[in-house]
């Protein structure tokens, strides 16, 4: 069964920078770093890396940040064949780190700006379990998918990341809605009422504590393995792969949602989003040594 992933994918450019510089001021940097990033593009390779049949659909511009994304998503197995060239450029997200570790961010979507409805009604739907979307990309892009997902029995996934404003009947066919503590807290006084939005199901991640899953019946919390963590960038886009992954192969929703707490917190072990994200057999390992 397949993941349909619908996102962004940005070449993130990462400069060290001693500290970060006020308005009309120049501050020196160290090299930087390009590497392929993204919502969308991440949560494709962390579903793909775990053995997933995964399809992304998404835009690039015709640059070298393009071919970069192409090469990585194939290179992880991912197909390509609903990632249009756009005419505007490859989405690119500006990161100034300091020597702290914190990070400002500056996105410019170009191409992701410019996934339509009209993409997603080229998409094809056999054998489409899950759709996995996030939120880099319109927001009547992605109500469009989950309405067609649902309409062709897929099950669709959102990672409301960032939050913004969602039509109401997209949030009710979700199962489930994700989103970390943060947007939780934005969202709703509490896990429970983020029910009260609409979805079907929701799943809050909890960083080092894993993740917590609310359905009905009541929240049950998953662990997240104990780690040394190096680098959290992109654990929530490998959380949100892996649970598509997950749930793709028919399991429950809280055993997909331990699964990809395992996934994550593996991820954040080693620097970088796509780079960080496990094989299945590093999965595996984990869960018997
Ligand atoms: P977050 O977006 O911070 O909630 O993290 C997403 C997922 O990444 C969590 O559900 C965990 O599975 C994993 N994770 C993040 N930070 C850590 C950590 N310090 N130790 C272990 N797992 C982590």
């Amino acid at each position: 069964m397949t993941v349909l992933v619908l996102g962004s994918a940005n070449a993130d450019l990462v400069v060290p920078v001693p500290r970060r510089p006020a308005a009309g001021e120049t501050v020196l940097g160290g090299d930087t770093t390009v590497l392929p990033g993204g919502k969308g593009a991440n949560t494709a390779v962390a579903a793909a890396r775990l053995g997933a049949d995964v399809s992304f659909a998404g835009a690039v511009g015709d640059d070298r940040h393009g071919e970069l994304l192409r090469r990585s998503l194939a290179s992880s197995g991912v197909r390509t064949e609903h990632l249009r060239t756009s005419e505007r450029p490859t989405g690119v997200a500006y990161i100034t780190v300091t020597p702290d570790g914190e990070n400002s961010i500056v996105v410019a979507p170009g191409a992701n700006a410019d996934v339509t409805e009209a993409d997603v009604d080229a998409l094809t739907w056999d054998g489409v379990a899950v759709l996995a979307c996030s939120l880099e990309v319109p927001v009547p892009t992605v109500a469009h998918a989950v309405a067609a997902a649902a309409a062709r029995g897929a099950r669709p996934l959102l990672n409301l990341s960032p939050v913004v404003e969602v039509p109401a009947e997209t949030l009710a066919l979700l199962d489930p809605l994700v989103v970390n503590e943060h947007e939780a807290a934005s969202l709703a006084p509490s896990f429970e009422a983020l029910l009260d939005l609409g979805p079907r199901s929701a799943v809050i991640t909890l960083g080092a504590r894993g993740a917590a899953v609310v359905t009905r019946d009541g929240v049950v919390e998953v662990a997240a393995p104990p780690v040394s963590a190096v680098d959290t960038t992109g654990a929530g886009d490998a959380f949100a792969g892996a649970l598509a992954a997950g749930l793709a192969t028919g399991s429950s929703l809280v055993d997909a949602a331990a699964f990809a707490a395992r996934v994550a917190a593996l991820s954040v072990t080693s620097a970088g989003a796509q780079p960080s994200y496990p094989t299945r057999a590093e999965v595996d390992r984990l869960k018997t040594g």
